[in-house]
């Protein structure tokens, strides 16, 4: 392991892994502020080693202070090895990485016409759907998806169908003073329903109708160890979603996420026509490149989303063009890269599919 070190610097994911590691012996205070930092080191925008070659403090860094900015300098001076990352560790890439990843192909950032996950006020997110429009505004998009909770998430404010639409009301009237205003953006009106552990929704089929887009994911049950693949062909062969969001339910050194015979799957969600969500959020990474590319290989399509329930969570995108450039997925088979009326038309076009032989 020695030789990796003379021939690289460490990058941010190898820092993760090392605060990762030295967080599993510390205690109290101490012991969180690791954790946290090792989880931070995801999100940072630039190589930690970059900063120190620029003479920068590491305290510019997210979750960086002084007692782990030394912690950190001793080992860019002494090259620790990198160990192994633990299971619920690995598989995962960094902001930083994804950025670098992004500017070589400049024509997906470019290219790339809306974010498909995020969740405003009505759920648990920070922002109402106006600030989240201005949000996605700024940064060049041509439409957005919001995609609150459903009702049976409690936990994260779950709507049910009447707040359902009381936000369609509002997304009218909002693209309605956008296009008054000849602002070129949309804003879909979607939802992320909960999906129980057989692959039902919580919510009225009649009023998912109405919308442009529907998701479903698994909240639930999440640290099954035996195979969940049963449970993942009852999801795509739900008939009112047509993507299957955050698809393992992993998070960073926290969870594991549900395991399952994953070509199995995918090859049925490509026969219904559902996609596979690639989740931006660099803690999920449910599809990272080793499950995209097989995905990809099953003729699935594609959404990409940033689950943002922050403004600056939106600029995890990154994450998610970065895994479709390293799984070589061509913007064909992403619904984000196709006009506000594809995706609606796209969506119309599984529902057709809905009950499935
Ligand atoms: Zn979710």
């Amino acid at each position: 392991m020695k030789a990796r070190f003379q021939a690289m610097v460490p990058t941010n994911l190898d820092v993760s892994e090392l605060l990762a590691r030295r967080a599993d012996g510390a205690e109290g205070h101490w012991g969180r502020a690791l954790r946290k930092a090792s989880r931070a080191a995801l999100y940072w925008e630039e190589e930690a080693t970059a900063l120190v070659a620029e003479d920068r403090p590491l305290t510019e860094l997210y979750r960086i202070g002084p007692k782990i900015e030394r912690l950190m300098l001793e080992w860019f001076e002494a090259e620790p090895e990198i160990p192994e990352p633990d299971a619920t560790r690995q598989g995962f890439m960094t902001n930083a990485h994804a950025r670098a990843v992004v500017a070589a192909h400049p024509d997906w950032r470019r290219d790339i016409n809306g974010d498909l996950q995020m969740h405003s006020v009505y759920s648990d997110g920070e922002l109402t759907v106006e600030e989240l429009s201005t949000a996605c505004i700024e940064r060049g998009y041509a439409y957005m998806a919001i995609t609150d909770h459903s009702q049976g998430l409690r936990i994260a404010g779950g709507i049910d169908e009447d707040e359902l639409a009381r936000q369609a009301d509002e997304i009218v009237r909002l693209n309605a003073d956008l296009s008054l205003r000849e602002v070129e953006f949309e804003v879909l009106h979607a939802m992320e329903m909960n999906l129980a552990p057989d692959g039902s929704g919580d919510m009225d089929p009649e009023a998912l109708a109405d919308l442009d887009l529907v998701l479903g994911s698994f909240h639930s049950q999440l640290r099954k160890k035996d195979d969940q693949t049963a449970r993942y062909i009852a999801a795509v062969r739900n008939p009112d979603i047509q993507v299957l969001g955050h698809p393992r339910g992993r998070q960073y050194n926290f969870r594991l996420g549900l395991t399952a015979d994953w070509p199995k799957v995918f090859t049925e969600a490509a026969r219904l026509g559902r996609a596979l969500e690639i989740d931006c959020h660099p803690n999920r990474q449910d599809l990272n490149v080793e499950l995209a590319t097989l995905a990809y290989e099953a003729g699935c399509v594609f959404s990409i989303g940033t689950d943002s329930h922050y403004a600056h969570e939106l600029d995890f995108i990154s994450i998610g063009l970065a895994t479709a450039i390293e799984a070589g997925i061509p913007q064909e088979r992403i619904i984000n890269f196709a006009p506000a009326d594809a995706v609606r038309d796209w969506a119309a076009s599984v529902r057709e599919m809905r009950r499935p032989a």
